[in-house]
């Protein structure tokens, strides 16, 4: 097993474990006794209870009272309306400042019962058990509790952070290639904005099946982890160096968004970088090559490169506008080259006009 240790939120000089391996999910049991609560709720969402309820219940129950709650699965339910009745159901179970709530599924079931962990009572113990390649590599990391909201995504939230994350690459064994692809997104984010040899050992093992050894696995989540925990200790609040987790976002959120469901988070920001390559390219001065490589690499993890046609441009413009990302106040994250984000004066984001996006959205389809 291995051990990262994170940076928090508001004291980046005070660390949270993160345990990492194989078959390491009754560890748990260890790590939630120093934080003696009375009772553990585990939260989880519809699918993972399915396949992993049992287990977890049967792990945590030898050692403390502890009860299960279940939210439906899926991004429709990132919603207000879930969140107001899983702090019900939490509040219900007879809740106190003892209790552990240990938040096992995807990045939408952790950000989400993150968010009520983070609210109920202002804030109580909480733990991952990350289960999606995009909950283990990003969506656990970096404290970003939230909820969206019908204007857009992520709209409500906090920064908090939780006591502990486990990851445990077995829980990918039940994931389809479609979900592995969509995670693995983040980690080419990562490369390319951090780390060019990363962006070439990804070119190597990357593939459209989804086809992983665990080797490959613990090595691409670990260093993809350490990447940003290296921007997380810079800039936890992204204000300026932080801007890196965004990149390839700002477009790709606007798209997801609009295509109701059809494209999930992955696939979304996949495009999204492909995008901010060509305005890279086109307003940075970047070599055209950026565009290849960016493709290249998302194709070959099996991840979407174009916009979908049923999505006009005007549609993105208008989202981009509602969530202000378009000048005078929105700005684009964009790449100088392979593993260097781009900066003007050390600031990272640059203004982009509605022309500006319209000219590159233009060579998106
Ligand atoms: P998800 O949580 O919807 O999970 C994808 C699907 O896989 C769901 O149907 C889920 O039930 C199922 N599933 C989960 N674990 C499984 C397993 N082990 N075996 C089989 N099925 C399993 O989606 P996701 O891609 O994990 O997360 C996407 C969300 O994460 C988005 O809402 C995105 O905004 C958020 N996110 C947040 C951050 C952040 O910093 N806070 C970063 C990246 C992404």
């Amino acid at each position: 097993m291995r051990e990262i240790h994170c940076p928090q939120t508001y004291r980046i000089q005070k660390e949270y474990p993160i345990y990492l391996g194989k078959g390491i999910l009754e560890e748990v049991v260890k790590r939630i006794k120093p934080f003696q609560p009375n009772k553990v709720i585990v939260v989880t969402d519809s699918n993972v209870r399915k396949l992993y309820g049992e287990k977890i219940t049967s792990i945590l129950r030898e050692t403390f009272p502890t009860d299960l709650i279940e939210i439906p699965a899926g991004e429709e339910h990132k919603t207000f309306e879930c969140y107001q009745q899983l702090c019900h159901d939490i509040i219900n179970e007879g809740v106190s400042k003892k209790t552990f709530l240990l938040l096992m599924g995807g990045g939408v079931l952790g950000n989400l019962a993150g968010f009520a962990a983070s609210t109920i009572m202002r804030g109580l113990h909480f733990a991952h058990i990350p289960t999606t390649v995009m909950a283990q590599v990003d969506s656990t990391t970096g404290g970003k509790q939230a909820i969206n909201l019908p204007q857009g995504k992520n709209l409500l939230g906090v920064f908090n952070d939780p006591q502990f994350i486990l990851i445990d690459i077995d829980f990918l064994k039940t994931l389809s290639p479609r979900e592995i692809s969509c995670g693995l997104a983040e980690c080419i984010k990562h490369a390319l904005c951090q780390d060019e040899a990363f962006a070439q050992e990804l070119l190597r093992v990357l593939n459209p099946e989804a086809r992983y050894t665990e080797e490959q696995f613990i090595s691409i989540i670990q260093k993809t982890i350490h990447l940003k925990i290296n921007v997380l200790r810079m800039d936890p609040k992204e204000i300026n160096e932080g801007k890196i987790l965004v990149y390839g976002h700002t477009i790709g959120h606007a798209i997801e968004t609009l295509s109701k469901g059809k494209l999930n988070h992955g696939e979304a920001i996949s495009i999204g970088m492909v995008a901010a390559a060509k305005a890279s390219v086109f307003f940075n001065e970047a070599k055209k090559n950026l565009i290849e490589i960016h493709e290249t690499i998302l194709k070959k993890a099996g991840l979407p490169t174009k916009i979908p046609s049923e999505i006009t441009i005007e549609q993105i413009i208008s989202q981009l506008k509602y969530d202000k990302k378009i000048a005078p106040a929105g700005e684009l994250v964009l790449l100088e080259e392979i593993g260097k984000i781009h900066a003007t004066e050390g600031r990272i984001g640059d203004p982009v006009t509605a022309d500006q996006v319209r000219t590159v959205l233009k060579e998106c389809y």
